[in-house]
């Protein structure tokens, strides 16, 4: 039986992984675990999971490897989940392909956020017609922010930003310059559901600033409004 969707747990810390597995049942997910990679990527094989949550420190094979491999040959979301906070970067980049990070010690609240977020990814069918807000929204200054198939574009290059940071950007500018609440925010990306998302906001405010400064960008893009809104200020 399929819930709302398939997942693999892998994890090599048992209450980390009992954590884990019980907060993502809670979400109706089914959950399979295992705590090696190698085993991971033959489950992957056979179960066709929908979201796969991986840690990047395994015994036998390092997260980021069995990460580029899933995304090489799987369409599951794979949502890392890491100790070591400098290498968070390099998790989301091409390279490596996670669709979002998650740091250690595990936040419920935190993984229930990132997971329904990823899992609202999954229930759209890849042939959907695109629907009106779908449609690329170009910034300015070579900005340009493609929704529906969750990318973000400066220029040439592609900005890696993780799913729910590209819904955050997207819902800003769709506002056209008018200031967006937290909340209203926080209900674009997890449906309304976590009442203390103001700072998942302000993390992903956060994130979409640094990467865009990375990328080239010489512009701040969002700006704080008295303290409970962010608004997209045109590029200059
Ligand atoms: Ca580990």
């Amino acid at each position: 039986m399929t819930g709302n969707g398939r997942v693999l747990v892998v994890e090599d810390e048992p209450d980390t992984q009992s954590l884990i597995a019980l907060v993502l049942e809670g979400l109706g997910l089914d959950v399979t675990a295992t705590d090696s990679g190698v085993e991971a990527l033959e489950l992957a094989a056979t179960l066709d999971p929908d979201l796969v949550t991986l840690d990047l420190n395994l015994p036998d094979l390092d997260g980021t490897e069995v990460c580029r491999r899933l995304r090489a040959e799987r369409r599951a979301q794979v949502l890392m989940i890491t100790a070591r906070d400098g290498d968070i970067d390099d998790l989301v980049d091409e390279r490596v392909g996670a669709h979002d990070y998650l740091s250690k010690p595990v936040s419920v609240k935190e993984l229930r956020a990132r997971a329904t977020a990823l899992q609202a990814r999954l229930v759209v069918p890849s042939d959907a017609p695109a629907r009106a807000g779908d449609a690329p929204l170009d910034l300015g200054s070579g900005l340009v922010v493609r929704a529906a198939e969750q990318q973000v574009v400066l220029g040439e290059q592609t900005v890696p930003l993780t799913p729910i940071e590209v819904e955050v950007l997207a819902t800003l500018a769709r506002r056209k310059g008018e200031p967006c609440s937290r909340q209203e925010l926080a209900a674009s990306v997890w449906a309304g559901e976590f009442v203390e998302s103001d700072y998942l906001v302000d993390v992903a405010v956060g994130g979409i600033r640094t990467k865009l400064r990375r990328a080239g960008s010489r512009a701040r893009w969002i700006d704080a409004v008295d303290g409970t809104s962010y608004v997209l200020r045109p590029a200059v």
